[in-house]
């Protein structure tokens, strides 16, 4: 776990302020405003949009070309996607039980620390939630199935859902499941993860300020605070329900508002509660996460949507967690 650099340790100026709303991509759950103290105007901004990891990406920052960003976007998306054939996660989940699966090493790591943020979040994040999340999916991914009462129960029952099953063999450089059925997910942290690497990317190509938003997953950087509206989740034009002010961190927000689908009067949503391997019952209408450390606010957002009462313990194991119920 990383230590946050703040000195900027009041990041959370809270104001409600109802009529600011800008409309950064309608995907978005969380909306960049503006830069503060009105540097902004005079800085050039070269802004990149594409479409990946099932969103819309930007990326705001002072280098005139990303295209390698983007391939790379791409490329690891290819790595973590459950619905790209041949994808690390597809190999993983298809030798359930067979064989261990070759991977980068950076795939090993981020497979230890969805299991640590399973750990720590009690399950309610859970990697091994592929089992039960599969079973709403189509053949393309779109959340939109309703799978039958007694396969749910038999999930429940099953004991598939336990990162203890996830075994790593670094020397070989493998990971494997252990048992036939069992599947991971990694739909909850992928785009934190690729958020922290564009992040380096744009370091190491010499960038001194940018901003990136994966679908309402941001990334701030550079000598200066950005104002980031949270949407309200009631409003279907780009409405605000509250803004942060945030340096050099990550602003991830959960909700059931956006992948959902209604059937025979039930409303589907796409956080599964691992412990009914159904979609969690909704307490709030959002949860947003503030960290150093995207992959840990994503995992935790969708944590806390699951369970808003870990808030506390969360915060005390995870050192600058900043948390926004809406
Ligand atoms: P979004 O992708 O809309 O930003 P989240 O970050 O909350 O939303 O991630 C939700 C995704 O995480 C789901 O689409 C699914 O792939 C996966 N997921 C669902 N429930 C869980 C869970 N309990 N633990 C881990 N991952 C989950
Ligand atoms: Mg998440």
């Amino acid at each position: 776990m990383r230590s946050v650099s703040s000195d900027k340790s009041q990041t959370l100026f809270r104001t409600r302020l109802v009529a600011l709303v800008l409309l950064l991509g309608a995907v978005c759950c969380i909306c960049a405003l503006s830069c503060a103290k009105d540097r902004s105007s005079k800085e050039k901004w070269h802004v990149e949009r594409f479409y990946s990891l099932g969103t819309l990406c930007v990326i705001r920052s002072d280098i005139p070309d990303n295209s390698d960003i983007e391939k790379m976007v791409h490329e690891e998306e290819e790595a973590y996607s459950a619905f790209i054939p041949n994808s690390f996660v597809s190999r993983i989940n298809e030798s359930a039980g067979i064989a261990g699966v070759e991977v980068s090493a950076e795939f090993i790591g981020m497979i230890k620390k969805s299991i640590m943020l399973s750990k720590e979040t009690g399950g309610a994040f859970n990697v091994m939630i592929g089992c039960a999340s599969s079973l709403y999916r189509n053949e393309y991914g779109e959340f939109c199935k309703v799978p039958d009462d007694k396969s749910l129960d038999d999930l429940v029952k099953s004991g598939c859902l336990d990162p203890e099953d996830l075994v790593i063999d670094e020397i070989a450089g493998t990971v494997m499941l252990r048992r036939k059925g069992e599947r991971i997910d990694l739909g909850g942290i992928a785009k934190g993860m690729i958020i922290d690497k564009v992040a380096e990317m744009l370091i190491r190509k010499g960038s001194k300020r940018f901003l990136i938003n994966f679908g309402g997953d941001i990334r701030v950087f550079g000598d200066r605070e950005y104002v980031i509206g949270i949407r309200d989740p009631e409003s279907d034009s780009g409405g605000v329900s509250e803004t942060v002010r945030i340096a050099d961190k990550c602003i991830v927000t959960s909700g059931a508002y956006e992948r959902n689908f209604e059937e025979n009067g039930v409303f589907y949503h796409h956080i599964i509660d691992p412990k009914t391997c159904r979609p969690c019952v909704i307490r709030n209408k959002s949860v947003t996460v503030i960290h150093d450390d995207a992959v840990i606010a994503d995992a935790l957002a969708t944590a806390l949507f699951i369970n808003p009462d870990l808030r506390d313990s969360l915060i005390r194991k995870f050192e600058g967690l900043e948390v926004i119920f809406i």
